[in-house]
């Protein structure tokens, strides 16, 4: 694969301050396919220097101009939809089809929203004797992860370019070669030289030298909490904006009148759609016990209808730590109904789509996130007994309900302790805030929520 060897800052791509480098592993024949700059606390300096400096212009740079620089963007997206869903096909192993439809086409659908938010956003308003105006917080230092490699990073760049700020991003080391491809997007779509800059790197260094540098004034993070956590205290000692989205375990609740055989096969897809690496996917079903034999069957019936046509993990840690849930669920008496242990390829970071049945609430396979394709049934006697095994993690990022009747569902979903719920399969809404009660976060990304993240208010009075 075709990789820089230099970071993107100030409108140009400049030589790594380091020569340490990452190696970029192609997850389904474990070979390295490129190898990008390991970014050092210089180059995150460079990078927050560029951003700050075009901070002035950009934030004063009419909305409309920057609502045209995003639609640009969302152009050359579309334009090289093919090149980016072959690159995250080859990084994070996702079969084709699935990049092209969810991890191109979401990004797309995403920045054009900005586009239209940037245009039509009230960044001014009148209270009484007083305007107030929504002022762009400053430079922003996005930190993403490897599971949705280009929507995490659309997620966080569009709005922020929206609202007048400028970005330095720093992508999971696992997919940097589409954070790359991201940043010529963003050179070609003709967005001012500084207003948006890329270090590739580790974590530990670039990551946290970007959460703890002073000119940098919000920081935006996806990824697990752990990490979450310190970046929160390190914004928080610095008095510094922070938005955190973080991990889930969310609770599909399929009440008694509910479509059973839909709902069971809609909850397994879901769970399966990008091997399970998705923070909001529904791991947890929740069946009523009347139903769940049933249900049982259906859902180890849909889980090996998969195979092996599920990609793979992302590396060999996430493969390691998804088979130790596997060998943690058995041996705390869980009943595998289907995949397990077994691997459904030799070579490649692959797991089978698993399905456990018998999964009692207090289990380490329950209440914790296990980020691989492995699904949970859970048995419920009535729904005060269903609502608190759902709110009973310390995460609450989704979650969907099932019913007959919409209205039963809506009625339980507003019990949920969670961001978000869909109700009877609803669809994606690229406009619809997206984020975290509990542990998952704080903070909303997506849409106007989304937008007034990057701002802050002023009040002038007359
Ligand atoms: P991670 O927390 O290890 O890494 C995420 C990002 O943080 C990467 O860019 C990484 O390099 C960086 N990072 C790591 N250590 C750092 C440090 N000390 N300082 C600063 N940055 C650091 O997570 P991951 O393994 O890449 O991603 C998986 C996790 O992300 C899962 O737990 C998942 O639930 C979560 N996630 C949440 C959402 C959401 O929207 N809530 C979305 C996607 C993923």
């Amino acid at each position: 694969m075709k990789a820089h060897d230099g970071m993107y800052i100030d409108g140009a791509w400049r030589p790594a301050a380091g020569r340490d480098t990452i190696a970029v592993v192609n997850p389904v024949d474990e070979q390295v396919i490129a190898e990008v700059p390991a970014g050092t606390v210089e180059d995150v300096d460079a990078a927050v220097r560029a951003a700050r400096a075009a901070l002035p212009a950009w934030a004063a740079t009419a909305p409309a101009e920057r609502a045209a620089r995003i639609a640009a963007l969302r152009d050359v997206l579309v334009a090289r939809k093919d090149e980016i869903a072959e690159s995250v096909t080859a990084e994070l192993g996702a079969p084709l089809p699935f990049s092209q439809a969810v991890h191109a086409g979401v990004p797309i659908l995403v920045a054009g929203s900005y586009a239209e938010l940037a245009a039509s956003y009230a960044f001014e308003e009148k209270v009484g004797n007083s305007t107030v105006y929504a002022e762009p917080v400053g430079v922003v230092g996005a930190i993403t992860p490897w599971n949705y490699p280009l929507h995490q990073i659309v997620a966080k760049v569009a709005p922020a370019l929206a609202a007048g700020c400028t970005v330095v991003l720093k992508p999971a080391e696992d997919t940097p070669l589409t954070a790359q491809l991201f940043a010529e997007a963003v050179h070609e779509a003709g967005v001012p030289a500084g207003v948006f800059n890329l270090v590739t790197g580790l974590g530990p260094v670039a990551g946290q030298a970007l959460a703890e540098h002073e000119g940098v004034d919000l920081v935006s993070f996806t990824g697990s909490t752990a990490v979450g956590r310190r970046i929160g205290a390190t914004a928080g000692a610095a008095v510094k904006r922070v938005a955190l989205e973080l991990g889930g375990k969310s609770a599909n609740v399929i009440l008694p009148s509910a479509d059973l055989a839909k709902a069971v096969a809609v909850g397994v897809a879901n769970v399966m759609g990008n091997s399970g690496q998705t923070c909001s996917a529904w791991t947890r079903m929740l069946v009523h016990t009347s139903q769940y034999d049933e249900a049982v069957a259906l859902a180890a019936e849909a889980a090996a209808k998969y195979g092996d046509r599920i990609g793979p993990l992302v590396n060999a840690k996430q493969h390691a730590r998804v088979r130790g849930y596997i060998e943690q669920g058995v041996a705390q008496g869980a009943r595998l109904v289907a995949g397990g242990l077994e691997a459904p390829r030799e070579q490649g970071y692959f797991v089978s789509p698993t399905v456990f049945a018998d999964v009692t609430p207090e289990m380490t396979i329950a209440q914790e996130e296990i980020f691989g394709p492995v699904v949970s049934l859970i048995r419920y006697e009535d729904e005060d007994d269903a609502l608190r095994i759902a709110n009973g993690t310390v995460y609450g990022l989704a979650g969907a309900v099932w019913a007959g009747d919409e209205a039963e569902a809506v009625a339980f979903a507003r019990r949920m302790d969670t961001g978000q719920v869909d109700i009877n399969g609803g669809r994606f809404n690229p406009l619809a805030p997206f984020g975290g009660y509990k542990q998952s976060g704080v903070g909303r990304e997506l849409g106007s929520h989304g937008l007034a993240e990057y701002l802050q208010t002023k009040s002038l009075q007359f």
